[in-house]
């Protein structure tokens, strides 16, 4: 699936080659520097970890002082690779674990974001990487804003086998369908609880309420391990704005950016990581069930460079 995401960014022009195309200019003029600068925040990298690139790439181009194009590459790659920052620790937590009253907590993931970015399409695929790793999984529908969530994500269900717990009453409580979602998951016994979530930006302090209260009450049951972001890739700089009020909200444990076969824009990963100070943990590379893939920084640095 990495292989996929590499050939669309090769076919696409990246920030990396038109980067490394500038960098092998040699002695660079200050035009050759708006250039690179314009090339990094085109792709969504942000002005932050725009200019400690610049710094990093003017330093070590001056250190090294060839313009020899191997070289240069191998510069821009440790220097990407620095910023996205491969010691994070991207694995998802879905361990079950036993609660101080010695009943079965399964490990229980809540999926924030805003409507449209991918939540239950990532819900979905994500049941079905657990299925594959024989684990049992829960799935709660606590989008019941909209009548046709639930619809969908039993559909996702469905798909990847993996039961449901919903309510047929629209517009019913999230937290009661999050909390009988775990509750489901420990009478079952499942290793896994995947909560789906309305997101309305509309108003905040609504969102936050409502979040905060699926989490309290899911705490109740057993303690939310994970709180997935879904941000979609090609929104750009309302995808920052989004990802700032969700952490504001409720906190993040991980990301998970969506649509990434629909943008050569590779920058974003560098920017949410760094506003949000957590990692991208998975990629969403289509809109079929087995395109979901772990985050690999070594493998989406070279790919922005092939
Ligand atoms: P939600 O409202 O956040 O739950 O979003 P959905 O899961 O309903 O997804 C919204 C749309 O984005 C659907 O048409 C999905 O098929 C599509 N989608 C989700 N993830 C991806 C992805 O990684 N790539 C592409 N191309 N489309 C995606």
């Amino acid at each position: 699936r990495m292989e996929r995401l590499r050939a669309r960014l090769a076919r696409s022009g990246t920030m990396g080659k038109a980067l490394l195309s500038i960098l092998s200019r040699g002695d660079l003029t200050e035009d050759d520097w708006d250039e690179i600068e314009e090339t990094l925040l085109g792709a969504d990298v942000g002005l932050e970890a725009s200019d400690e690139l610049m710094e990093k790439l003017r330093t070590e181009t001056k250190v090294r002082g060839t313009t020899d194009p191997g070289v240069v590459r191998e510069i821009l790659r440790e220097q990407l690779l620095a910023l996205i920052d491969p010691t994070l620790d991207r694995s998802l937590d879905t361990v079950p674990g036993i609660g101080e009253d010695g009943n079965h907590h399964p490990a229980t993931v809540l999926v924030v974001g805003v409507n449209g970015t991918g939540k239950t399409t990532t819900i979905g695929k994500l049941g079905r990487v657990l299925v594959a790793q024989e684990r049992s999984v829960v799935l709660g529908a606590a989008d019941t804003f909209r009548a046709a969530a639930a619809d969908q994500l039993q559909t996702w269900g469905e798909r990847v086998g993996v039961d449901v717990v919903r309510s047929d009453i629209e517009g019913a409580d999230p937290a009661s369908v999050a909390f009988e979602a775990v509750a489901e998951g420990r009478r079952r016994e499942a290793d896994v609880v995947l909560v789906d979530t309305a997101g309305r930006l509309q108003n905040k302090a609504g969102l936050m309420d409502e979040l905060g209260k699926i989490k309290r009450v899911m705490e109740k049951q057993a303690p939310v391990r994970e709180v997935l972001l879904v941000i979609d890739a090609t929104t750009g700089q309302n995808a920052m704005s989004q990802a700032k009020v969700f952490s504001e909200v409720v906190g993040i444990t991980g990301i998970v950016l969506t649509k990434l076969d629909g943008t050569a824009k590779g920058g974003i990963v560098i920017n949410v990581q760094r506003t949000l100070g957590v990692p991208v943990k998975f990629v969403g590379l289509g809109e079929g069930a087995d395109d979901l893939a772990p985050f690999d920084p070594e493998g989406f640095v070279d790919a922005l460079l092939s």
